[in-house]
């Protein structure tokens, strides 16, 4: 009897921003392979990361757990590839399963990939042109555009697989991740002005010291890689801003077009195949990021433009087409929902809840109506962004920002119907003081009910 799960395919890019899909509304590009997988399926509102960083989400997708819980807090940290992980759990139920591309969770011993029949990834953050790849572990180089090369390896991996059993394949882009080297092929796109954001020129009042102290702004903070043509002489700062804002975002949504083509080419390989149907297809990215938003490129911050993911997923025979949803879904869900598709219970010590049923139009009435958010990289001076905490709700937003003891500790609430790009923390303001109370506790209680008991700890609660 043929095995009728599901097949799974996760592309997932990195640093690609939910406001640079046409889907989700972009005024800056167009994403039409994307789209056609939200206009088939159905595009998540409110997806968001646990910790807005490359490696730490990649392993809460893996492992369906917080950074305290699987060891991956930063950039630095290489995954222990013995822990539980979905793919692992998803081989042992009888799925075929790899991953190319972007791996970025350590390389050897117990850092490599585990649970997968074929790997082929990228050395740390990896190149975008002839890039070097770790095939099962063995160096390897391969000419061409990186993301053209991921979809190949996916491609013919499909290709090669045995048809009698379910697939699950992770597609990881190293695009569009700085320093956004585009193709060939795309380097004539976006030759007019870019729009720029509204909060392009915050002068960060209103708010924690944080904010003014991010070394993240476009132009002052750039290096020269990253907008690669010589400056004209003679700009002033803020000239020199809008001329850096336009440089690294045409890079950057050129390096988009290729990922949206190549997407374009992994759904084309469905419908010939006569897999469609068949196949569970999501394209996500790793954490949303700063487009100009605030005046910044990156992530990092627990504020909207780098919290959310992008999320559209297509299973014709169970999520309607052209829906969308706006429940609160977290990284940590991913690995629960890839299991539920398969048949497979959710282990006690994944931190996530599955959203199969999400997805379908029918969400579970007893669905999380706040989450909890860490970050913890205020090590990297060349970012400088204050390590923090936080609760966010459909309606508000409370974070706590230490800095390593005995350092500063500031608040920030943003009231996201009154203030949606979050210019202005009414922390202090005696109207929102029940609000602040409120959240202080849903704060402590799910920092308590998911286990993250390490310091600091604000001093005035
Ligand atoms: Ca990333």
């Amino acid at each position: 009897m043929p095995d009728r799960r599901p097949n799974i395919i996760f592309i997932m890019s990195d640093d690609h921003a939910a406001h640079a899909m046409s889907c989700y509304g972009s005024v800056v590009n167009e994403t039409p392979q994307m789209d056609r997988i939200a206009e088939e399926g159905v595009r998540l509102d409110n997806c968001f990361c646990t910790n807005s960083i490359c490696t730490p989400s990649r392993a809460s997708i893996l492992t369906g757990k917080y950074s305290h819980l699987n060891g991956v807090f930063t950039l630095h940290d290489g995954i222990d590839g013995r822990q539980m992980t979905a793919p692992k759990l998803l081989q042992d139920a009888g799925y075929q399963t790899a991953i190319f591309g972007k791996w970025h969770l350590g390389h050897g011993g117990i850092h490599d990939p585990t649970g997968f029949d074929r790997w082929c990834v990228l050395p740390g953050q990896g190149l975008y042109h002839d890039p070097e790849m770790f095939d099962q572990g063995e160096k390897k180089t391969f000419e061409g555009y990186a993301t053209d090369i991921i979809t190949d390896l996916s491609l013919e991996w499909m290709d090669g697989r045995d048809p009698d059993r379910p697939f699950f394949l992770m597609t990881h882009h190293k695009a569009p991740h700085r320093p956004w080297e585009p193709d060939e092929k795309h380097m004539d796109m976006f030759t007019d002005p870019i729009p720029e954001p509204p909060t392009f020129w915050d002068d960060y009042s209103n708010r924690s010291n944080a904010a003014q102290q991010a070394r993240m702004r476009v132009g002052r903070d750039f290096r020269p890689v990253d907008y690669k043509h010589e400056p004209p002489e003679g700009l002033s700062e803020d000239e020199f801003k809008r001329w850096a804002y336009q440089r690294y975002m045409q890079d950057y949504l050129r390096c988009v077009a290729s990922v949206d083509d190549n997407t374009g080419r992994m759904l084309d390989y469905l419908d010939e195949e006569g897999l469609t149907e068949d196949t569970l297809v999501i394209y996500t990215s790793d954490q949303g990021f700063f487009l100009g938003d605030h005046g910044w490129y990156d992530k990092r911050f627990m504020y909207e433009e780098s919290l959310r993911m992008p999320f559209v997923a297509r299973y014709p025979r169970e999520i309607p087409a052209g829906s969308t949803n706006s429940d609160i879904i977290l990284n940590t869900d991913f690995a629960p929902m890839f299991l539920d598709y398969a048949g497979l219970e959710t282990p006690a010590q994944m931190q996530g809840r599955s959203f199969r049923a999400n997805m379908a139009g029918q969400t579970p009435e007893d669905w999380r109506e706040s989450f909890y958010y860490r970050y913890f990289m205020h090590q990297d001076p060349s970012h400088n962004a204050y390590a923090h905490y936080g609760v966010r709700t459909d309606r508000y937003k409370l974070i706590f920002y230490y800095e390593e003891e005995p350092g500063p500790q500031e608040w920030e609430l943003f009231d996201l119907q009154e203030d949606p790009m979050e210019m202005n923390s009414v922390y202090d303001d005696p109207d929102y003081a029940d609000v602040v109370a409120e959240l202080k506790e849903e704060l402590l209680r799910l920092r308590s009910e998911l286990g993250d008991q390490t310091n600091p700890w604000p001093a005035d609660m």
